[in-house]
């Protein structure tokens, strides 16, 4: 074919390049201009002013006023980002490895394992900027902008790490990164040396992350003095918090702009917020002027639905609603579709005759809606996506999650759907029980989400809910760290030699009950000794590896009973986003796919044979990959992370040097007892046990859940499982589950299930473990 003719292609090439450059260079102008209108362009030399004075600066901004993107150039080119050593700006990538821990996983550009101790010189002998952000979306999408805006290629001057991926290199001097990763490069350099300024972003979200890294940087600037600056950046007026957290700190506000956004809520409440929400966008579409319009959803799965159904009901319409306003022509339709079309019954809004008469006198309305979802999971192409323009004569919707309410920025929008709704974490500190769960908005988040509407001009914002509903909402949001399990924080500290957690310098300190929780949980799994401190035989390696605890201890238990490479392989399989897809209109053909991979022992196990599928084609092959995938019904991307992530966790396990584990890695073949046992030494307190009613019951705490409807098990129930994780929805379900023998628990983790075996029934605390 056409493309694989080397010749030219080159040539074609090169003379894009020039076009390319032309236009580049007109693009940077362009953004160059817009960068100096910014708000924080204003405030830029009274900032730096400030942080010449003061260790701790307490930024708060409007959202979109440029702190994120601007406030790390005004460092860097204020110099508080560039060597003032005698060596070199960019130090060769030699002089770190010489470091005494030699290459060792960390410096395998691994962002999971945090640098190898002695890389304290890289990143420009410790004048490097970070600037944390809560999520991975954000640090990804922010970098890019940047290095657009500095004109560098992303991962050289600007990057960015997220956990199992690092884009940076030995030239960063800007390294935007999410706060659980910061926390984790604390671990090896507790003093963060490698930073000049450490950035903490989006403070106002609270996130149990940015907490305690707040927490752990206090300490630093005890003992790194003028050598380092904190810059807490917020977009809500809370300041005087940090303020007073954090001694000798100063205040500053920028000023945005905002245009009025008129807040429109439904006379009814919405049964389903997501066709809701879908009316809503169609609805704007067809009656309002240009604009883009910002769509808040809870995830990426509701993300995807929405995506389809927006789809499916765009070409369902005839060509000329499309084309000539899709209420008008909605109101045409018969019976519900006409109805529907009136948009879910938003005040102001209105279908029906008149709407389409008033949509027919508007002369500048959008006729085609282009559909973009943003969340982690997609690749960055797809993601930068949302920030183009909408070409003339269309208009953008955007399908978000809670990220874009301050995190990012999409120039354009006019229009926001708040569906009200946002997944949160929420802890049982009684039960001991992590959940996801969809809740609410708080009544700031909703105002945060209306604004997006008035950036760049009068908006409208559509409340899916009542005005009495709003009344009734929380006020804030409380942080993070006060409902959520503390297990790996906990662990990080303890790691870090913070023994007593309880007497932790937290801004806001988590409830009591929950970091005793946290303290059994890890006793239970043996990371802790009865006196409270680290273990080095599973505490250590514990704290080391990027994954959750209880996934961790996973792994040890495999590296012991022969099977580490399927225990990798799992755990990769289920730190990927959805593995499967599952269209609805193909119900039929996805199932029966399914089936060749399905193992009747569990969801792990269907997990690892997916993954081995994967791994038998020639990997050199992206056609057969891609075949494979799509006649499987499985998404490759998430495959393709799995297997970047097992091949990191494979690196970092078997490494000999730290932060390397040094463990062997054996397969245990067909057999699929050692790997079941392996999940039970470290998913042990999920354990639940099936109830004659077809429930389960977690045995750690007497809670009743239900098997997840994708669960493999559920059409042969087990009668005692291990499972993942929680998820409430009307009922509280286990998700990933694989089946295991009862009598595995107390021989596998004795200390949780020895005083339970006496005490027989279920919802007794683990007394062992109480202390
Ligand atoms: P803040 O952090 O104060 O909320 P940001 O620095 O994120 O503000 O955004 C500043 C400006 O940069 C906004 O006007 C936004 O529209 C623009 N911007 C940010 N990221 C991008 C991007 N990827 N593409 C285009 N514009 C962007
Ligand atoms: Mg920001």
């Amino acid at each position: 074919t056409e493309h694989e003719k080397p010749r030219p292609k080159k040539q074609r090439r090169s003379g894009e390049l020039r076009e390319n450059d032309a236009a580049a260079a007109e693009r940077r102008r362009r953004i160059d201009a817009e960068r100096r209108q910014l708000p924080a362009w204003a405030a830029r030399d009274k900032l730096l002013a400030l942080l010449q004075q003061h260790r701790t600066l307490v930024l708060v901004g409007e959202t979109g006023s440029g702190k994120t993107t601007q406030i790390p150039q005004f460092l860097l080119a204020a110099k508080f980002g560039k060597s003032s050593g005698s060596k070199g700006a960019v130090p060769d990538d030699g002089a770190d490895e010489g470091a005494a821990a030699g290459p060792g996983p960390g410096s395998a550009r691994t962002a999971a394992t945090a640098p190898a101790a002695g890389g304290h010189r890289a990143y420009g002998g410790g004048q490097c900027i970070a600037v944390t952000q809560p999520r991975r979306v954000a640090a990804m999408t922010v970098a890019r902008r940047v290095a657009e805006e500095m004109g560098t290629k992303i991962g050289q001057q600007v990057g960015y790490a997220i956990r199992f991926e690092d884009v940076t290199s030995p030239a960063t001097r800007i390294k935007y990164m999410t706060d659980g990763l910061l926390l984790r490069e604390a671990l090896v350099d507790p003093l963060l040396s490698r930073y000049r300024v450490v950035v903490i972003d989006e403070a106002h979200e609270r996130t149990v992350h940015t907490d305690v890294l707040l927490g752990l940087i206090k300490g630093v600037q005890a003992r790194r003095g003028d050598d380092f600056r904190l810059v807490v950046m917020s977009a809500t007026l809370d300041a005087a918090r940090f303020v007073d957290y954090f001694p000798g700190a100063v205040a500053a506000l920028v000023r945005g702009r905002q245009f009025p956004v008129q807040v429109l809520y439904t006379a009814r409440p919405e049964d389903n917020y997501l066709d809701a929400a879908i009316n809503a966008t169609l609805q704007v579409h067809g009656e309002e002027p240009e604009g883009d319009v910002l769509v808040f959803l809870t995830g990426q799965d509701e993300i995807d639905s929405a995506e389809r159904l927006l789809k499916d009901r765009l070409s369902s319409l005839p060509a000329a609603a499309r084309m000539a306003g899709v209420v008008g022509a909605a109101a045409e339709l018969p019976g519900e579709e006409a109805a529907e079309g009136g948009g879910g019954g938003v005040e102001g809004g209105g279908g029906g005759p008149a709407a389409a008469e008033a949509a027919a006198a508007v002369g500048g309305r959008p006729r085609e809606l282009l559909v973009l979802p943003i969340y982690a999971a997609l690749p960055p192409e797809q993601q930068m996506k949302v920030f183009e323009p909408a070409p003339p004569g269309t208009r953008k919707a955007i399908l978000a999650t809670n990220i874009a309410e301050t995190s990012i920025t999409i120039p354009g929008v006019r229009y926001v759907i708040d569906t009200g709704h946002v997944k949160a974490r929420d802890y049982n500190a009684k039960l001991g029980l992590e959940s996801l769960a969809v809740v609410p908005v708080s009544q700031a988040q909703a105002r945060q989400r209306s604004g997006r509407a008035g950036r760049e001009g009068p908006g409208k914002a559509y409340r899916l809910y009542t005005e009495a509903d709003f009344s009734q909402l929380a006020a804030t949001t409380p942080p993070e760290i006060t409902r959520c399990n503390l297990a790996s924080v906990v662990l990080q500290l303890k790691a870090m030699g913070i023994d007593d957690v309880l007497g932790f310098d937290f801004m806001d300190p988590p409830p009591r009950t929950a970091i005793l929780r946290s303290l059994e949980l890890l006793f239970a799994l043996g990371a802790l000794d009865n006196s409270g401190k680290l273990t080095e035989e599973v505490g250590l390696r514990l704290s080391r590896l990027p994954v959750d605890p209880m996934f961790g201890r996973v792994l040890l238990a495999a590296a012991e009973l022969g099977c580490g490479v399927e225990a990798l392989a799992v755990v990769a399989m289920v730190s990927a986003d959805n593995v499967f897809h599952t269209p609805r209109q193909k119900e039929a053909e996805w199932r029966a796919a399914r089936l060749k991979f399905l193992s009747r022992e569990g969801d792990h196990l269907t997990l690892l044979n997916v993954f081995r599928g994967f791994m038998e084609l020639p990997k050199e092959s992206h056609k057969a990959r891609t075949g494979w995938c799509s006649d499987n019904f499985i998404n490759i991307r998430a495959l393709r992370k799995a297997e970047d992530i097992y091949t990191q966790l494979v690196r970092f396990m078997g490494h000999p040097c730290p932060p390397g584990l040094g463990l062997p890695l054996a397969t245990c073949g067909d057999e699929t007892t050692p790997l079941r046992r392996a999940l039970t030494a470290g998913l042990f307190p999920h354990a639940a046990r099936l109830q004659p009613d077809g429930s389960y019951r977690v045995i750690a705490t007497g809670r009743q859940v239900f098997l997840h409807p994708s669960s493999v098990l559920l059409e042969r129930k087990p009668d005692c499982l291990v499972f993942n994780e929680l998820m409430h929805t009307t009922r509280t379900y286990a998700r990933d589950a694989t089946a295991i023998e009862a009598r595995w628990l107390p021989e596998l983790a004795p200390a949780f299930f020895a005083a339970k075996a006496s005490a027989a029934t279920a919802g007794v605390s683990a007394a062992g473990a109480a202390r």
